[in-house]
């Protein structure tokens, strides 16, 4: 145990460590982000997206499959609105929840005025996360002003598309996120225990593209297989929050600003109304 000065010292020295190493990450997204913006031209939604390979009806329901994999979302949401305690895991699995009704609500019918609720709650989730790892890479607590401006930009990626049909924003917080999320499990050790989350999104994505190929031989379609993925990398995220958690700073406090205007009793609706033992 060494003394309280020698101590001090390391800890302050650490987060500014981090933040060298991260920095040079932080300006090469934004630089790739810039350039994306003002060379590339604008992305629509291709409208084959929404011809799923499994259109099987049952009980009246359409496109069943795709519908009811959403449940593992509600599973893991409520799994983590019943443990956790911290301002951003509520957002974080009410976002979940939220994305259980809201992709079930677009699979039913897919189109564009859908799948605005399918994304919507999707982004809460990216962001939190987001909200997460930057607290901890940066070893600070996870402000108010990081989370509601992070989620603040979700959400305005997809009002984006759905305003002017440009895709573009949506996937820089989609593709970006994925690559902050790399970059801090190479760079911060408290969030290496987030690898799994990043394995199982990107192989989510993967067999989102193949999915009429994976139907063609197996019972189940590509894309039914990418909820029941994406559902593990959330499972993931909260087993990362619930172990490794407590080793990032930052990580699983409460913004004070938010919670002294109460924002919290807000996000903390689904949680009451599910009964948290
Ligand atoms: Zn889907």
């Amino acid at each position: 145990m060494g003394s309280p000065i020698l101590l001090e010292t390391r800890f302050r020295k650490r987060p500014a460590s981090r933040l060298t190493l991260l920095r040079p990450w932080g300006f090469g997204l934004l630089l790739i982000s810039a350039v994306f913006l003002a060379f590339s031209p604008p992305i629509a939604q291709d409208q084959r997206y929404h011809l799923f390979a499994d259109g099987r009806e049952l009980f009246g329901v359409p496109n069943f499959l795709d519908v009811v994999s959403n449940a593992i979302f509600a599973v893991v949401g409520i799994m983590g609105l019943r443990r956790r305690r911290d301002l951003v895991a509520h957002v974080l699995f009410s976002g979940a929840l939220l994305t259980c009704f809201g992709s079930s609500y677009y699979h039913v019918a897919p189109n564009d005025a859908r799948l605005v609720w399918d994304r919507l709650p999707m982004t809460l989730v990216f962001m939190s996360v987001m909200a997460w790892v930057i607290a901890a890479a940066t070893g600070t607590r996870c402000s108010s002003r990081m989370l509601v401006s992070l989620l603040i930009a979700g959400i305005a990626s997809v009002w984006w598309w759905h305003a002017t049909g440009d895709l573009r924003p949506y996937f820089m917080v989609q593709y970006g996120g994925m690559l902050v999320l790399f970059a801090s499990i190479l760079l911060v050790k408290s969030t290496r225990g987030l690898w799994p989350v990043l394995l199982f999104y990107s192989l989510a994505k993967l067999v989102e593209t193949y999915d009429r190929a994976i139907y063609a031989f197996a019972p189940i379609s590509g894309h039914t297989c990418k909820h029941l993925l994406a559902g593990v990398a959330v499972y993931f995220i909260l087993r990362w929050h619930s172990r490794d958690c407590g080793t990032a700073p930052g990580c699983g406090e409460v913004p004070r600003e938010l919670e002294s205007i109460g924002f919290q009793n807000f996000v903390r609706v689904p949680e009451r109304l599910l009964g948290r033992s």
